[in-house]
């Protein structure tokens, strides 16, 4: 059965989840480090995240709280930014710089950025296929049938792999804003800049890591399939 052979395990799964563990680890680590940095500003990331909005005219955005660590998201269904709970009060330089980057997630949307249209196009069917992804397998698996349900599942995990791939430039990009935002609007000194780098730097290589997890999967199913033709 392919979900115990070795090779699956060793160069699919091992690496995928190493390179993700190492991502959440930076990840951690950056978060960690300045978010006991305070901005020399004293702005908290909702105040730094409003003031980005408003220069840019987007006075109509609001800008919530929400529960959790690390929920901070722009929802561009309903024109609304969302700060975690430690970054919509905190004034470090992390929690201004992931305000920063949810509020260049709005920036693209102003912008009709191509990229952030072209995802949100793709939210529906990615969350199907998502949904039935793992029945899938299951069924496979249970009715032994693996071998005729291997091409249903590259094209399911196919959509979902390219979503991952599409959310890369649209991360890079928003990050690239903020920080365009931070340093024009001086809502963080010179010195602040790298520390802002690190925090977002670390946060897209966890979007990074499981883009490459997906494809080493993607990879083994293509290859699975062609083996048994
Ligand atoms: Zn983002």
């Amino acid at each position: 059965m392919m979900f115990w052979d070795y090779k699956y395990l060793l160069f699919v799964m091992l690496p995928g989840l190493l390179l993700g563990l190492w991502a959440q680890w930076r990840l951690h680590a950056a978060f960690g480090k300045f978010s006991q940095v305070p901005v020399e500003s004293g702005l908290t990331g909702a105040q730094a995240a409003r003031r980005i909005l408003d220069s840019a005219g987007l006075t109509g955005v609001p800008v919530a709280e929400v529960e959790g660590r690390l929920t901070d998201h722009y929802d561009p269904t309903k024109r609304a930014l969302f700060l975690s709970t430690d970054n919509y009060h905190g004034n470090s330089v992390a929690a201004v710089g992931v305000a920063a980057h949810e509020s260049g997630h709005a920036l693209q949307h102003q912008a009709a950025y191509a990229m952030l249209d072209l995802r949100m196009a793709l939210v529906p069917i990615t969350n199907f296929a998502s949904t039935i992804y793992g029945a899938i397998l299951l069924l496979g698996w249970i009715m032994g049938m693996m071998k005729f349900m291997l091409p249903v599942v590259i094209v399911v995990f196919g959509v979902i792999t390219l979503f991952q791939l599409i959310t890369l430039p649209v991360e890079f990009d928003a990050s690239r804003r903020a920080k365009e935002q931070l340093f024009r609007l001086g809502l963080v000194r010179e010195s602040e800049r790298a520390g802002v780098a690190q925090v977002l730097d670390a946060a897209a290589l966890t979007y990074v890591a499981a883009l490459v997890g997906s494809l080493l999967t993607l990879l083994y199913y293509i290859t699975a399939a062609r083996n048994r033709n």
